[in-house]
């Protein structure tokens, strides 16, 4: 049980059918997000996790990031998957077939596509303040023509716009350039509103049909429900001025070294990804603490403070340090880290 992620199922799976009620309606169910280390809990597990929410609960389409990822979602879920990157000629293994939906968000890459694969399914992209992929607006009508051409089958347009600010407005207008266009299509695929402006927009454009693509407010938004522990592999006791590591630093005061599960291979950086730890951070350099030494504040937490680390994490394993005087956990226990998921692998995940 290295570094063990722990689910506490039916407070999961409660959630997992809330959200989807909350986001959905008839006909314009949530649209699960399944993509990179599949927020932590891994590709498969979700695509199974989204065959279980069912079509009962509107969920006939997953999305996913890559041409790679496709695959694995494929032989999991039994619906549609949504490719969210965008297809480009210059793609290779592009899997075929009639689940499949690409993302165009290029005037020449939708006229290549209609060339090598007419017929296929598809999503137009609209450039929003994301300004990432899309098509400008203007260009709304070179693209209605080339669908046409290519014989594609479109299936919407997609917003994806900025986690941080008010974007209802811009959702609103990309709603209205859709319904004056010629785009033959009444769906939007959205990522990041929110339930209560997805609902908003649903009320304001009635023959609008709004498909919320969402991730982490459906896989992670109850983090009540996980609980992340690392073991404790090994602790040693050590004196001040003691050198150890790969760095044979010397330590500033006098404690224990634990080595504890977690490494790079893991996704445990140097940066403590806990909310506040800048702060934390801040304060301590303020008052001369261990960071004036040299060392870094970890996302380990041992007898509930956040603990430093002795040097930058290894492959698979952290040093930490706890100073004389705080409880010392045994081998075998386990502690308390905090990890961003979307950048963690887990050795084992168990449900509750
Ligand atoms: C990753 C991604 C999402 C999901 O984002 P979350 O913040 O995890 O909900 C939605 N849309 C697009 C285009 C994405 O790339």
């Amino acid at each position: 049980m290295p570094l063990t992620l722990r689910i506490e199922g039916d407070r999961w799976r409660s959630h997992l059918r809330r959200t989807a009620e909350t986001y959905g309606v008839v006909g314009q169910g949530i649209v699960p997000v399944v993509k990179g280390n599949g927020y932590g809990f891994g590709l498969a597990s979700l695509a199974r996790r989204s065959a279980w929410l069912g079509a009962d609960a509107g969920v006939d389409t997953v999305a996913t990031g890559m041409y790679e990822e496709v695959p694995e979602l494929l032989s999991r879920f039994a619906g549609d998957v949504l490719v969210l990157s965008p297809w480009r000629p210059f793609l290779s293994e592009v899997p075929d077939g009639d689940r499949v939906v690409h993302t165009v968000g290029r005037l020449d890459d939708l006229a290549a596509l209609g060339a090598q694969r007419p017929g296929a399914r598809i999503v137009v992209e609209a450039l929003t303040t994301m300004s990432r992929h899309g098509l400008p607006r203007h260009e709304l009508a070179a693209a209605t023509d080339l669908v046409r051409a290519g014989r594609l089958r479109l299936s919407g347009l997609a917003l994806h716009l900025p986690l941080v600010g008010e974007h209802e407005p811009e959702a609103e207008e990309w709603a209205a350039v859709l319904e004056a266009s010629q785009l033959d299509t009444s769906t939007m695929w959205v990522s990041h509103l929110d339930a209560q402006q997805i609902g908003r927009l649903r009320a304001r454009r009635p023959r609008l049909l709004v498909r919320p693509r969402v991730g982490t407010a459906l896989w992670l938004g109850d983090r009540g429900a996980l609980t992340v522990r690392a073991t404790v592999l090994d602790r040693h006791p050590v004196s001040r001025g003691d050198r150890v590591g790969y760095r044979q630093r010397p330590l500033p005061r006098a404690g224990h070294v634990l080595v504890v599960a977690g490494g790079t291979a893991h996704g445990i950086g140097l940066a403590a990804p806990a909310a506040g730890s800048a702060r934390q951070r801040a304060l301590a350099l303020a008052r001369g603490g261990l960071e004036a030494a040299g060392m870094t504040l970890s996302p380990y937490t041992v007898g509930g403070r956040q603990r430093w680390f002795v040097e930058p994490p290894h492959m698979q394993v952290s040093l930490i340090f706890v100073p004389a005087g705080a409880g010392v956990p045994d081998v075998g226990d386990e502690v308390d880290v905090a990890v961003r998921f979307t950048t963690t692998t887990f050795d084992h995940i168990e449900i509750g």
